[in-house]
C-alpha cells in the first residue's frame, strides 16, 4: 500500500526513502531504509504497523534496536542486516520497551548481550503469564481472520492487509504455542546507561509512564538518532498506527514521572544534536516540535496535580482545569490525544502523588461481589476525610453504573447509580443516568421521579423530557433500553 514510503517531510535530511524490494521474509514484504551508511531500518509489511528494527555498524559490532516480535522473521531480518551493513559480527541487542512486539524475537539475538530497562523482565514474564489466555485468543482469532480474508474480493488492498495480519498473526500463535522460552534482557539499567561501542557512544535513557513502565530512549550521538520507541508519534503515515495510537498514562502501571520528566529534558537539551527521531514503529514520524509538546505537556499536568494536592485541591475541578480542549487547544487533533486519554493520565498522575484510590473501582468491586450497605457505607463516608484514602469522581462512578448496565447487572446499576445520586444530589446527570438503570429494572414510577429530578436540575435535559414521553406513552418496555 505504500511501497514508495518518504520519511524526507521528517525533520531529518538524511533520510533515504525506504526500499521495498521484491524480497520478502515469511510471505512479507522486506522494507529496507538507509538513516546513514552505518545505520539500516528495516521490516516487514505494507499495511500492518509493524515494528521497525534500527541496526548500528560500529567499531566494537552490530548494535541492533529491538526485534520485530517472532524469532523467525528477525532470524531473516538479521541475514538481511548482516548483508546491508556488510557484516555480521552482532554485539548488543536492546528492547526499547517490554512489549511483545519489540521482545518476541530476541531470540534470533540470544548470543549478543541483550540490554533494557530493569523492568523489562517482568514485563515480558507478566505477559507470558497470560500466555493461555492468549492461546484462546489466538484459536478465535484466526478462523475469523481466515473468514473475513475469504470475504474480500481478489486482488483488494483489504485483501492484502487481512493476509499481512494472517501471517503475522499465525507466526506469533506458532512462536507462542511452541516450547521457546522468552529471552529476557541480559543486562539492565535505571534511570541512564551510556555503552560504549568504539567509535559510537549509546546513550539509554529511562522514559516509561505514558506507553509501558519500561520504555527507553536511545540516543546515538555520531548519527544524531534519537530512537523513542513506543512512546510518542505526531504524524501516522497509515491510519492504524497500532502502538503509537495513543499518548497516555495507564493506571496501575508504575510510573516516575519526575525521573521521566529529568530524562525527556536531557534529550531537549541536545537541540541540534537530534537530528532525526525515529518512532518504534515504520508508520509513523516524530518532529522535535511534536516531542517538545509532549514534554510540556505532561509537566504542565505533573505540576497542575501536585499544586492540586498539596493545596487539598479538588479533583473534579482540576480535571476541568485541565481538559484537553480548555487547557491544550493545540493538542486536540495531535496524533495520541484524545479527551479520555488526557483524562486518564490526570487520574495517573493523581493516583501517583497523593497514593489514593479510585472510590468508584472500589464501589464497583463492592457492589459486584454484592457487599451489604456497611462495606458500601465505609467508602462513603471516606469521602472528604483527610489524608483521604478514596478520591470521588462523579463521571468515574457513573461510568462504573454504565459498565454494569452493559453486563447485562441491572440491579448492581442502580444500586452503585443511586450511592452516586446520593453522593452528588445536586448533578442532574446523576439523576438521569439512575432513569435510565431504574427503566432497565422495570421501575418506570422511580425512574419517573429520577428524571423530573434530574429536569428540575436541568430544564434543558432532552434525554430525560424523551425519557418521560416514552414512559407516559408506554413505549419504554422495562429491560430494553440497556445500553
Ligand atoms: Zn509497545
Amino acid at each position: 500500500m505504500n511501497r514508495s514510503l518518504s520519511m524526507g517531510a521528517c525533520v531529518g535530511m538524511i533520510l533515504m526513502a525506504a526500499v521495498a524490494s521484491a524480497e520478502t521474509v515469511a510471505g512479507l514484504p522486506v522494507h529496507i531504509q538507509r538513516l546513514s551508511p552505518e545505520v539500516v531500518r528495516v521490516w516487514v509489511g505494507d499495511a500492518i504497523s509493524s515494528t521497525a528494527t534500527v541496526a548500528v555498524a560500529t567499531t566494537k559490532g552490530v548494535l541492533v534496536v529491538d526485534t520485530t516480535g517472532n524469532t523467525v522473521i528477525d532470524g531473516e531480518l538479521r541475514g538481511i542486516i548482516a548483508r546491508e551493513l556488510g557484516r555480521s559480527d552482532f554485539k548488543v541487542l536492546i528492547n526499547t520497551h517490554e512489549h511483545g512486539d519489540h521482545t518476541g524475537g530476541n531470540g534470533a539475538y540470544a548470543d549478543c548481550d541483550i540490554v533494557g530497562h530493569e523492568l523489562v523482565g517482568a514485563g515480558m514474564a507478566a505477559a507470558q503469564a497470560d500466555k493461555a489466555q492468549s492461546l484462546a485468543w489466538y484459536a478465535t482469532r484466526i478462523p475469523e481472520l481466515e473468514r473475513e480474508l475469504a470475504a474480500q474480493p481478489a486482488g483488494s488492498a483489504a485483501m492484502a492487509t487481512l493476509q499481512e495480519q494472517l501471517t503475522v498473526t499465525r507466526l506469533n500463535h506458532e512462536a507462542l504455542a511452541s516450547k521457546n522460552k522468552p529471552v529476557p534482557p541480559t543486562k539492565t539499567f535505571s534511570d541512564r546507561l551510556t555503552l560504549d561501542m568504539g567509535d559510537t557512544a549509546v546513550e539509554l535513557y529511562y522514559i516509561g509512564g505514558m506507553h509501558s513502565a519500561s520504555d527507553i530512549a536511545v540516543f546515538l550521538p555520531k548519527h544524531g538518532l534519537l530512537l523513542t520507541g513506543d512512546t510518542m508519534s505526531d504524524k501516522w503515515l497509515t491510519d492504524t498506527p497500532g502502538c503509537l495510537a495513543s499518548f497516555v498514562a495507564r493506571a496501575g502501571v508504575r510510573h516516575d514521572f519526575p525521573l521521566l520528566l529529568e530524562n525527556w529534558d536531557l534529550l531537549l537539551a541536545k537541540k541540534d544534536a537530534v537530528k532525526v527521531l525515529v518512532p518504534g514503529h515504520w508508520n509513523g514520524e516524530l518532529s522535535r516540535d511534536g516531542f517538545a509538546a509532549r514534554v510540556e505537556y505532561v509537566r504542565t499536568l505533573w505540576n497542575g496535580v501536585n499544586r492540586c494536592a498539596t493545596e487539598g485541591g479538588d479533583l473534579a475541578a482540576l480535571q476541568a482545569e485541565l481538559a484537553l480542549p480548555a487547557r491544550f487547544p493545540a493538542l486536540v487533533a495531535s496524533p495520541g490525544f484524545s479527551r479520555e486519554n488526557n483524562y486518564m493520565t490526570i487520574l495517573a498522575l493523581w493516583t501517583n502523588v497523593t497514593g489514593q484510590e479510585s472510590a468508584a473501582d472500589r464501589l464497583y468491586a463492592l457492589v459486584d461481589e454484592g457487599q451489604g450497605n456497611e462495606a458500601i457505607g465505609a467508602v462513603v463516608t471516606e469521602r472528604g476525610a483527610k489524608p483521604a484514602r478514596y478520591f470521588f469522581l462523579e463521571g468515574q462512578i457513573n461510568y462504573a453504573g454504565y459498565r454494569f448496565l452493559q453486563e447485562g447487572k441491572v440491579p448492581q446499576a442502580v444500586r452503585i447509580m443511586t450511592v452516586n445520586r446520593d453522593l452528588f444530589p445536586e448533578s442532574w446527570n446523576v439523576h438521569d443516568s439512575l432513569g435510565e438503570a431504574l427503566l432497565a429494572a422495570g421501575d418506570a414510577g422511580a425512574a419517573t421521579a429520577s428524571y423530573e429530578k434530574s429536569l428540575a436540575l436541568n430544564p434543558g435535559n432532552a434525554s430525560a423530557t424523551e425519557a418521560l414521553a416514552r414512559i407516559r406513552n408506554g413505549a419504554a418496555v422495562p429491560g430494553t433500553n440497556v445500553r
